[in-house]
């Protein structure tokens, strides 16, 4: 029943009349659920409907355990609590055009990236539709004195969302549905390490989503050795699997690119980066490595993220530099929960 917050408008309709409820109860019910409030605060519904409701649903699915907040730029860090105890990252991130939210689906991560904190000690466990939707209704219970709301999602958190997909999809059309929170499509980014059968389902879905994907390497090479996903599928299939996600959908993907000193981020890289993309409707996300110490990796320096940007936009290639947020607080990756789990031993 933790589900709750995971179900659909219709959903709720069947399980609203099992309990001998009538129908209108069930939009009334998605609609108070989706706004966040506890059992109490739903009035609109009857007063033996929230004591059933109580006493099936004891606890939220998503607590927040701590909230870091950035002096420099307003990005608020959390972490959460779910009811087993487990703990999941976020990120809330202020940009002049609204409030964005950096959500997790999974405990952990399997893709073993060399430079992410995350999968250090692998996939925990999937995360279910109502943990996903928790995290953005805990986020909106944060803003809401401050009259914000969450109005963009980047699944960038831990977990790799081709991996949960059922759960993922189902959050994604709870929380754009127009009766609850009706969050656009357009402004939820999917990030995914490269699953090309995932990125080929997810263009049939008739969503609007914008694709991510986590590229960070100009040639297989290079990749298989940041990157496990790469010793199974090549770039290019990878790549032919994002055009096709284009020609559904209409929508240019965007590639991730984290410039590692002395790995990804020479001039040459840049050059091969630009051979490659070229005749791809996407756009290059670039971003400095958050440095991993215990592997050695480092992220490029201001000169050379400079360079790159200028060789790939002189080739024709749209890229931007991703601004690092958050860099007071662990703002990156993992990070929170992993230093969490060092102090509880
Ligand atoms: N599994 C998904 C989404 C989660 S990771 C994916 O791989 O895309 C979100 C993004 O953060 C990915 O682009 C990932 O490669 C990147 N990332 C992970 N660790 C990083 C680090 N130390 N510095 C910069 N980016 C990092």
């Amino acid at each position: 029943m933790a589900e709750l917050w995971g179900m659909n408008p219709e959903e709720l309709k069947a399980l609203m009349l099992s309990w001998g409820e009538p129908a209108y109860r069930a939009k009334q019910l998605f609609k108070d659920l989706q706004r966040g409030l506890d059992f109490d605060g739903m009035t609109v519904l009857s007063k033996p409907l929230r004591e059933r409701l109580k006493a099936e649903i004891p606890v939220q699915p998503v607590t927040v355990l701590e909230e870091h907040a950035s002096k420099e730029d307003g990005t608020i860090k959390l972490l959460y609590g779910l009811a087993d105890k487990n703990c999941v990252e976020g990120v809330l991130m202020r940009y002049h055009y609204g409030v964005t939210l950096c959500v997790s689906t999974q405990v952990g991560c399997a893709m073993g990236c060399l430079f992410c904190a995350s999968t250090l000690d692998g996939c925990v466990r999937d995360l279910t539709a109502a943990e996903m939707v928790g995290q953005v209704l805990c986020a909106n219970r944060l803003l809401k004195d401050s009259g914000e709301h969450v109005s963009r999602l980047v699944l960038m958190g831990s977990g790799e969302p081709m991996n949960n997909y059922e759960n993922v999809l189902r959050f994604i059309r709870v929380v754009t549905h127009p009766d609850g929170l009706n969050l656009s499509s357009r402004r939820i980014s999917l990030s995914t390490c490269g699953l090309p059968d995932g990125i080929r389902r997810l263009a049939k879905e008739g969503l609007e989503l914008t694709l991510s994907l986590s590229l960070h390497a100009p040639d297989d090479e290079t990749r298989k050795k940041i990157m496990p996903i790469a010793r199974r599928y090549t770039i290019q299939e990878t790549l032919d699997a994002c055009r096709a996600y284009y020609e559904a959908t209409g929508r240019r993907f965007i590639l991730e690119y984290a410039l590692i000193d002395g790995v990804n981020a020479d001039p040459e890289d840049a050059r091969k980066l630009a051979r490659l993309l070229k005749g791809y409707n996407c756009h290059v996300n670039l971003i400095a490595l958050n440095s991993v110490k215990e592997r050695s990796l480092y992220g490029a320096n201001e000169r050379q993220i400079a360079r790159f940007i200028e060789i790939l936009e002189s080739n024709g290639i749209s890229a931007t530099r991703r601004r690092t947020m958050g860099d007071d607080i662990e703002g990156a990756c993992g990070q929170l929960r992993k230093k969490r789990l060092e102090e509880n031993g």
